[in-house]
This record gives structure tokens, sequence and C-alpha cells, in this order.
């Protein structure tokens, strides 16, 4: 039984059967015949569903915001901007489709040779609950668009959202099937990635579960994608711009109420200026809004899970009993409801619990460095490599940075985010391979090289 539960009142909101056995192959026969007939259309027939589905989501987004909410307790305004996202992203792929799968010209010797990219089949998506309709739409478009299907398997606590979006596709008119939800616990996942109708693999979660998944499909000799863990760094220079690296430091721990990889969660600053920094970090924070998520004005909900909070609040409290100091927060919030106080840790050094794991909530740490050279060795002191901040107003230094930094993406100056147009992924124990652009699309097809020699008769 798959229970959805409102993590902000502890009220039990509605229950559902676990697909079993029978309703898990008759759901992949479908999806499979589906997905067959999907890949026969030309690219420029598909890309209309992909637009009719974000026209759903745009029509809808007030009611399928308000259940992600309810199911895992961000605040509303941010849940219909996850709604707008992925409606975005499915235009961006309905509209660059097309390019980005036509056939590319290689000289050789033969008469003609090029690549073509053809799909490789159904795709399982193994998703977690933190942005539950933006993980999945973020793999499913340009899944979709080349041919491809995709099956669901959603994190357990968000049964409403995975059940929204198989709607979401049937309502945009795609083939019976071709876009499926699974209602089934991580335990089936092992045999539906050895299912001979599982083609690739796309994982977007936890490390350890991660390695996991990486071994499985590693055994079944299935493409596989890993969008992991983070603990990216923030890097204040001391000639940044104070003022809006802390406005935007606020932005980049605390929303989504601190659940997401690509928050900033080691802030990295020169000592020169880290004082100042911190002054004005705490002053952003003080202004965020704890509360019920439905209510606007809420710039805080809850946390998605009580047990998240309290491994939260463990590492918070193991980095205190390792010497950090709070400048503000550090506590839970009383009562219902899964809440932690906007929490900022100053002193905090690089063997310290908060530096060296991932902290997946509203807690911030801030290391203190002497120079640009050893803010770069902390910010890779890190096993993870997804993302990171650099702040400074000397762009040409930035850029020598940028390049020594282990990450997938370094933003200069601005927030680490993910964008329809722009490859998003990790490297080191933050995973591999690339969702996003033209590279995402790429991932999960098959790129053939037709090589044609002179026709003679
Ligand atoms: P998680 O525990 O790894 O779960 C993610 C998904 O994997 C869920 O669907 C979960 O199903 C399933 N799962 C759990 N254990 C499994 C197992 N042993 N075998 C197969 N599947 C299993 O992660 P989470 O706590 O939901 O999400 C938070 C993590 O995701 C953080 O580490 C965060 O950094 C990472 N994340 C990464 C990205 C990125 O793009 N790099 C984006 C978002 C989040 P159940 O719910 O049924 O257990």
């Amino acid at each position: 039984m798959m229970q959805s539960f409102n993590p902000a009142t502890d009220a039990v909101l509605a229950e559902f059967a676990d697909h079993d056995e029978l309703a898990i192959e008759s759901r992949l026969r479908t999806a499979a015949e589906s997905q067959r007939a999907w890949a026969r259309l030309e690219v420029g027939q598909r890309t209309p569903y992909l637009l009719k589905a974000a026209a759903v989501l745009r029509r809808r987004k007030d009611e399928l915001a308000r259940i992600i909410t309810l199911e895992m307790g961000k605040p509303l305004a941010e849940s219909v901007g996850e709604i707008e996202k992925c409606a975005w992203n499915l235009e961006y792929y309905a509209q660059q489709g097309p390019a980005f799968l036509a056939d590319q010209v290689v000289a050789s010797s033969a008469a003609d040779s090029r690549i073509v990219y053809d799909p490789l089949g159904l795709v399982l998506a193994v998703m977690p609950w933190n942005y539950p309709f933006w993980q999945v739409v973020r793999a499913a478009a340009p899944v979709l668009v080349g041919g491809n299907g995709m099956v669901l398997k959603h994190a357990s606590n968000v049964p409403q959202c995975a059940l929204a979006l198989e709607q979401v596709f049937q309502e945009a008119g795609v083939p019976d099937g071709l876009f499926t939800t699974l209602l089934v616990d991580s335990g089936t996942v092992p045999r539906l990635i050895r299912d001979d109708r599982i083609a690739a693999v796309t994982f977007t979660g936890s490390t350890p579960v991660g390695r996991s998944i990486a071994s499985l499909a590693g055994q079944a000799l299935k493409k596989q994608v890993l969008e992991l863990g983070g603990s990216d760094p923030f890097i204040v220079l001391a000639d940044a711009d104070l003022e809006a690296a802390a406005a935007v430091a606020v932005k980049a721990r605390f929303s989504n109420t601190g659940q997401s990889c690509i928050s900033s969660k080691r802030f990295i600053v020169e000592q020169s200026v880290a004082d100042r920094f911190a002054e004005a970090f705490v002053a952003g924070a003080r202004k965020l809004v704890v509360g019920d998520p439905l209510q606007a004005g809420t710039t805080i909900g809850s946390m998605a899970r009580r047990k998240l909070r309290d491994e939260l609040h463990a590492q918070v409290v193991a980095s205190i009993r390792e010497g950090a100091r709070v400048l503000i927060g550090g506590q839970a919030l009383e009562g219902p409801g899964a809440f932690y106080q906007p929490t900022i840790l100053d002193h905090v050094s690089p063997g310290m619990t908060a530096a060296r794991e991932e902290t997946f909530g509203p807690a911030a740490a801030i290391l203190r460095v002497g120079s640009a050279d050893e803010a770069v060795a902390v910010a890779n002191d890190s096993p993870f490599g997804l993302g990171a901040a650099l702040w400074t107003r000397d762009l040409d230094r930035a850029r020598q940075l940028t390049r020594r930094i282990d990450a997938g993406a370094v933003f200069v100056n601005g927030m680490v985010a993910s964008d329809p147009r722009l490859p998003f992924g990790g490297t080191k124990q933050s995973g591999y391979g690339r969702e996003l652009g033209h590279l995402g699309l790429h991932e999960f097809m098959n790129i053939k090289t037709v090589w044609t020699g002179p026709a003679k008769t």
C-alpha cells in the first residue's frame, strides 16, 4: 500500500494499492507496443504531443501545484513555478527536437556517410520527490521526442504526483502507455531493470542508491544516466559584490526548503569579507517566512519527511559539536509537520559534518578561507561535483578558476539552476551522463553510423 501523506500536517491524504506483478506485466506490454509505433513516427509528428502536454500543464497548473505542495511540503508559489518550468521544457524539446535529431553528414571515404539518431526503446525512470514534476519531465521530454517511451517508478511518498503525470500525458493524447507510471516499491526496481522491454535507465536520487542502480544496469548492460547528490560550493572572493552574493545565497540555499541537489550548501568565503557576507546572508535569512506551504507569503515550507528533518538536525548538532557556530536557527519547530528553522552555521571547517556530507534541507555552512586558491581547494575537497557558484568582479580570473573547479556546472555571479537549453549533470560521486540541451536528448538515442558506397549497376 502506498500512502500519500501531507508532511506539513501529518495527515494521510490517500492510499493506493501497489501495482502487482500482473498489472506490471500488462503495463509493460502496452508501453512496449506503443513505443514501437511511436518510434516509427517522424519527429515532426511527435512534437505536437509535447506541445499538447505543455498546454495541459499550463491549464492545470494551480491544481497540479497543489498536489506537489500537499505531498512534499514546498511553498505553493514554488510548485507553480515547477509546473511552468515543465511546460517550458516540453515546448523547448518540441521546438528543438527536429534539429537535434536531424542526420549529421560526415565526410569520409563513403559516397555518403552520416550519423542518424534512432530510439532505444523504453527508458525506466527512477525518480525522487524533491521536484516531483520537474525531475520527471526534465527526463521525459527528450526521451519522448526521440521516439522512446518512459516507465516511471516515482518516489513512494508522491503517488498522487506520479499518477497525475501519467494523466497529463494521457490528456495530451500520447499513445496508451507510452508514458506509464508504476506504483511499486524500490524492491521492484531490480526486476524492472532486468526486464527485456526496458532498454535504459535514468536515475535521479541519492548517491548510495545510484551506486546500486548502476550495478544492476551494468549487469544487464543497459545505458544509464545518474543524477546524484551534491554539496555545491558557493565561493565568494574578496572583490565580489557582497550584497548581490548574499541575496542570491539566500535563494540558492533556502529555496525548495533547501531540498535541492543543486542548492548551494558550502559557502566558501575569503576571510577579509566573511563577516560582512555572513551579516548580509543572515539578514536575508531572517526575512524568510516559515509556515503553511499553502499560505501565500510562506517561503520555507515543511521538509518532505520527519526522518529527513531529524537527519538534518543531527548533522547540524554534530557540526556544532565539532566547532561550528550558529548564526541563526539550528532547531526543529515544535508541533505537527517537519518544519526546520532556516539555519546558518559559521566557522565550519572542511572536516566537519556539514562540509563533508550532503545537507538536504535549510541549513547553510560558511567556511572561511585565506585566498582564491584555498577556496578552490576547499570547494574540490568533496566527494561530490554537481554545481558550483563563483562570485568575483574579475571575470578574467573567474574564467581561469572555473576550469579548476570539479563540477558539472559553474555559475559565475549567479545561482546554479537547471535550464532546458543547457546540459545538466555531475562529475565524481554526483553521477554521470547529462540531461537537458542536445546532449540530454542524445543520451538515450542509438547514435548510428550509416555508411553508403557508390550505387553501381
Ligand atoms: P533516494 O532515496 O535515492 O530515492 C530516489 C528514488 O530511488 C526513489 O524513487 C526511491 O524509491 C528509489 N529507491 C530508493 N532505494 C532504492 C533501492 N535500493 N533500489 C532502487 N530504487 C531505490 O533519494 P531521495 O531521498 O528521494 O532524494 C534525495 C536525493 O536525490 C539527494 O541526494 C539529492 O541530492 C538527489 N537528487 C539529485 C538530483 C540531480 O539532478 N543530481 C536531483 C534531485 C535530487 P522509494 O521512494 O520507494 O524509496
